[in-house]
């Protein structure tokens, strides 16, 4: 059975279902669970811009940063399961995720996905599709429909 779990979160709720799933399995199985976000400053404002935000100035990056650490935080003091590796990264997050996976001696990779058909696939793409087509391991992918998707994305 599974030893290592790694689950990538982007704090969607498509990806909230695909942790939870993350979670039942760990539990289940007695896996050791790893969690992975992937942090992206954006890509049209120079990182080192610096905001002056709360008791003083910071660079946008490490804004982003401690933003997305707080949230991964929350995200698994909420979970209640014991978390093996809480890894923050910056880059792309379907390269990241693949270049973790393979490195790391996980033996299952859980990620949500959207579904996404049609325009909205050739227009956005996926993560899940790029991990579930390149990386090394076992990929779980877990799909779930937006509540609000539109006609467009059946
Ligand atoms: P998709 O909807 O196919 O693009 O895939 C979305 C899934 O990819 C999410 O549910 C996460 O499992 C993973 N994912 C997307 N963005 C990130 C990110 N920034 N960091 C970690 N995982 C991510």
């Amino acid at each position: 059975m599974f030893r290592r779990i790694l689950t990538a979160v982007d704090f969607s709720p498509c990806s909230q279902v695909a942790f939870d799933m993350a979670v039942a399995l760990a539990r289940t199985t007695g896996a050791v669970l790893d969690v992975l976000h992937v942090f992206q400053p954006p890509k049209t404002i120079p990182p080192e811009l610096v905001v002056h935000h709360g008791p003083g100035d910071q660079s946008l990056t490490t804004l982003v940063r401690e933003r997305a650490r707080e949230e991964l935080d929350a995200l698994l003091a909420n979970s209640g399961q014991r978390i093996g590796d809480a890894i923050l990264e910056d880059g792309d997050p379907a390269e990241r995720i693949i270049a973790r996976a393979s490195t790391s001696d996980c033996d299952l990779v859980v990620v949500g996905t959207h579904g996404r058909t049609g325009l909205a696939h050739a227009m956005i793409g996926s993560i899940a599709e790029k991990v579930v087509r390149l990386c090394p391991k076992p990929v779980l992918s877990v799909r779930v429909r937006a509540p609000d998707a539109s006609w467009r994305d059946r």
